[in-house]
């Protein structure tokens, strides 16, 4: 008999998984199904009760119950407790067990544009959110050795710096008017913040006139799939990666915990720049 898997989160109408979830279900020619449900703030523990007794083998977590679902789990691996948030929950066995491939989904998709130069890459961070705190843990625990953070809010950034170091990085705070103009000192300016996110696209997360030629510019954002910062980074010959590879290797590594199978991420990455408009 086929098994029910799903996405919780308010909103989730717009969401890409379903489709590039039951494409992946499809074609491994079994009976599964990939379901998105709306569920607001004050119905979490009772959908999580929900998901426990209809026996849903596993679902995806988004915004906004990232952090909150992790008082409702049985347990919450490492990497997942250090980023403070699950985005994919696994049911094994009646026993509900969190984890976050949000920050090894954006690791696998920037080193195939960096290789395995990524530890030498001196990075500046821009958002200390949830995505930041992912990104920021993973480029920690795989060496890279100079990790900067800039932040609306100041303060965030810190307790970003001193909760997910894992790594041993060297780490400077810096406003985000300080980090604009010491950017020529960056070969990897990652922007985590939602800021030239659809509809919001002519604002750019900070200045570029001071970035040099041979930096990698990477915006987690893939709606539009070329944000004003990539655009203008691409304009000064830098090298670009949009948000859709980080979104297509999340939910691959998802279903990876579900299955036990790795999945065609080239058919899902089509089925999501279909979605998006890109082709
Ligand atoms: P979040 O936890 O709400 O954090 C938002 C971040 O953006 C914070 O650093 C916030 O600064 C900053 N910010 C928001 N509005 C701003 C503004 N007007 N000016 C300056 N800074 C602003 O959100 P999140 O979960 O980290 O998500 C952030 C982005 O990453 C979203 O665009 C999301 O779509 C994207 N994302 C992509 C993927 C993917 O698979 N590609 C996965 C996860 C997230 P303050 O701290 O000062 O409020």
């Amino acid at each position: 008999m086929g098994k029910l898997f799903g996405l919780i989160g308010h909103p989730v109408s717009h969401s890409m998984s379903p489709s590039m979830h039951n494409d992946a279900f499809r074609n491994l020619d079994v009976d599964h199904h990939y379901q998105a449900f709306d569920v607001k703030g004050e119905d979490l523990e009772a959908a999580i009760s929900g998901i426990r007794a209809l026996g849903i083998k596993g679902f995806n977590v988004t915004i906004p119950h990232k952090v909150n679902v992790m008082k409702f789990l049985d347990e919450v691996d490492e990497e997942a407790k250090l980023i403070g948030a699950v985005n994919t929950v696994v049911n094994k066995d009646g026993k509900l067990i969190g984890y976050n491939t949000d920050g090894e989904g954006y690791l696998q998709s920037l080193l195939k544009v960096t290789g395995q130069e990524l530890q030498q890459m001196k990075t500046l961070i821009i958002g200390a959110g949830g995505a930041a705190r992912a990104v920021f843990t993973v480029l920690s625990r795989y060496g890279v050795s100079e990790l900067d953070i800039a932040n609306r809010t100041n303060e965030k950034a810190a307790i970003l710096a001193s909760e997910c170091n894992c790594g041993q990085a060297d780490v400077e705070v810096l406003s985000i008017e300080e980090a604009g103009e010491r950017l020529n000192e960056y070969d990897l300016i990652i922007n985590t913040t939602s800021v030239g996110m659809s509809p919001h696209t002519d604002h750019l997360p900070i200045h570029l006139k001071n970035l040099k030629k041979a930096t990698v510019v990477s915006d987690l954002i893939y709606n539009p799939l070329k944000t004003k910062l990539l655009l203008e980074a691409e304009g000064k010959g830098a090298t670009i990666l949009n948000g859709v590879g980080m979104f297509v290797e999340q939910g691959a590594l998802a279903f990876e915990k579900w299955t036990g199978v790795a999945p065609d991420r080239h058919n899902m990455e089509n089925i999501v720049l279909k979605q998006l408009g890109g082709f």
